[in-house]
């Protein structure tokens, strides 16, 4: 019997969710999609302090905009739940217990001040802080004196001790799926607190005990987990618990190779829809950090990824996060919505104007004729100020290299003559422009001069969207009177 696949993302609460963590909801999603296997969603809330249901709500929120829907988690439910940690604080108890009676963990009767001193020390002495195991051989009547003082015991796992029952050496090894072997001296790693004194387990406990309990066969997230992964390993032995396949990806850095942070633009998921992009483009271009495609097409769907992705090929090294790249790619996704989708997607970001102003047919044709340089929806909100209101900024370049000029002057003055006449459809405004800047041109005047002052007279600026398109969306009346102030 094949083992089943089950995998899953486990984000802490404590912000919105990170396009790093989506990335790894991705991997872990891909590879179970790949071979049939269970996504798992798991909310790891033991930290109170920075949980926030706020920030709960963005993760699922977030994952979903993505198209990483779990099949077992909060929300959707699923065999080995509940799948939020804060709810599982029961189940963590007992298996404290079981360490405890196989001699794997001991309590830690240190008080805060005590640890703090036996840092302090290493600190003095340049070495690395590990904790000093003097609460390890506490007899039973050293124990109840120390209760008795009031104080209430941390449980802390024993390295030493799993190791030696489980390891000829201290050095442990394991196979990873993305980094290949990977190795740590445990002798170099402290006894840590797998719980609290107020009986709250800690993360590299309490992501043990869910992950055997959910039944998890791989691992994938971030290499800052490597760490943690070698303790891990001995509570997964400890408790006579298969261990896991792992699989740490490199990490994403900014263009500047620094931690990618809030400076270098925006970081969550919600931020990034929140300025325009698309949630396929982010998915699409989060795939490309640390996997690449086999026919080198980038541009591709969370299923055909699906179908070309392998573990073993994700790059083991950081990726950079390049934001020109990924705003490229938004714009290629852009011009794939269909003008009705387009239409919809853009009312987000045209809230600061008046769009009662056109007609459903207007709205249309002005999306038709701006979408083009689009690479976010958010660059529509400075793309069309123009088509609305009755009066237009004119840009103060506009102003004195265009309209100031003797020439234009001309131009607009025949143009509110002869235009007072014209029927004012976009076929027919096309026609007559067209003339018009015939007429120009035998008195020597260049035709993207003349549309120029045209152009800057009723949009305030030298460049934008196609002019007939915008002559027929203001109408008649706007438009020549919009030319009528530009002349002195
Ligand atoms: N809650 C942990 C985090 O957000 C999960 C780490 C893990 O995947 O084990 O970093």
């Amino acid at each position: 019997m094949t083992e089943e696949i089950r995998v899953r993302i486990a984000p802490s609460p404590s912000g919105n969710l990170h396009i790093g963590t989506a990335r790894t909801a991705l991997f872990n999603y891909l590879y179970a999609k790949k071979v049939g296997g269970k996504f798992v969603l798991r909310i790891e809330d033991t930290d109170a302090e920075r949980t926030s249901q706020a920030y709960i709500d963005n993760i699922f929120d977030s994952l979903k905009a993505l198209g990483l829907n779990w099949d077992e988690g909060p929300d959707v439910g699923g065999p080995y739940g509940p799948y939020t940690q804060s709810e599982r604080f029961d189940i963590y108890p007992k298996y404290v217990q079981e360490l405890l009676d196989k001699g794997f963990a001991y309590e830690c009767y240190c008080t805060p001040e005590e640890l703090e001193a036996e840092k302090e020390e290493a600190t003095k002495n340049k070495k690395a802080y590990v904790y000093s195991k003097k609460c390890e051989n506490l007899t039973e009547e050293e124990k109840a004196k120390l209760r008795a003082e009031g104080r209430k015991p941390a449980i802390r796992f024993s390295i030493e001790k799993a190791q030696k029952a489980f390891h000829d050496s201290p050095i442990i090894h394991f196979d990873d799926l993305v980094k290949g072997d990977l190795h740590q001296d445990t002798s170099l790693i402290g006894d840590f607190v797998i719980m609290k004194s107020n009986g709250s387990p800690t993360y590299n406990f309490a992501v043990v005990i869910d992950d055997m309990l959910m039944k998890i066969s791989h691992i994938i997230r971030g290499e800052d987990h490597i760490s943690n992964t070698f303790k891990q390993i001995l509570i997964y032995e400890a408790l006579g618990a298969e261990v896991p396949r792992f699989g740490h990806l490199g990490m994403i850095l900014a263009p500047d190779r620094s931690k990618l942070s809030k400076r270098h633009g925006a970081t969550a998921v919600s931020e990034f829809v929140e300025k325009g992009y698309l949630t396929d483009a982010l998915i699409n271009f989060v795939a490309l950090l640390g996997w690449a495609p086999s026919d080198g097409v980038e541009i591709k769907t969370v299923d055909e990824i699906a179908q070309d992705f392998r573990i073993h090929e994700v790059s083991s090294s950081n990726s950079i996060f390049e934001y020109d790249k990924l705003n490229w790619m938004n714009g290629q996704y852009i011009k794939k919505l269909s003008l009705d989708e387009l239409k919809e997607r853009l009312k987000p970001f045209l809230t600061k104007y008046d769009l009662s102003q056109l007609t459903d047919e207007q709205y249309t044709r002005m999306v038709e004729v701006t979408r083009e340089p689009l690479t976010i929806l958010s660059d529509i909100t400075d793309a069309v100020p123009y088509f609305f209101g009755d009066d237009v900024e004119i840009d103060e370049e506009t102003q004195t290299t265009v309209l100031d000029t003797e020439t234009s002057q001309d131009v607009l003055k025949t143009f509110v003559e002869q235009a007072k006449d014209w029927e004012w459809s976009e076929e027919n405004l096309h026609e007559k422009l067209e003339i018009f800047r015939g007429e120009f041109k035998e008195k020597g005047i260049k035709p993207k001069v003349t549309m120029w002052a045209i152009r800057g007279a009723i949009t305030g600026r030298t460049r934008g969207a196609d002019m007939t398109a915008i002559l027929a969306i203001l109408g008649k009346e706007k438009s020549l009177n919009r030319a009528k102030k530009a002349i002195k």
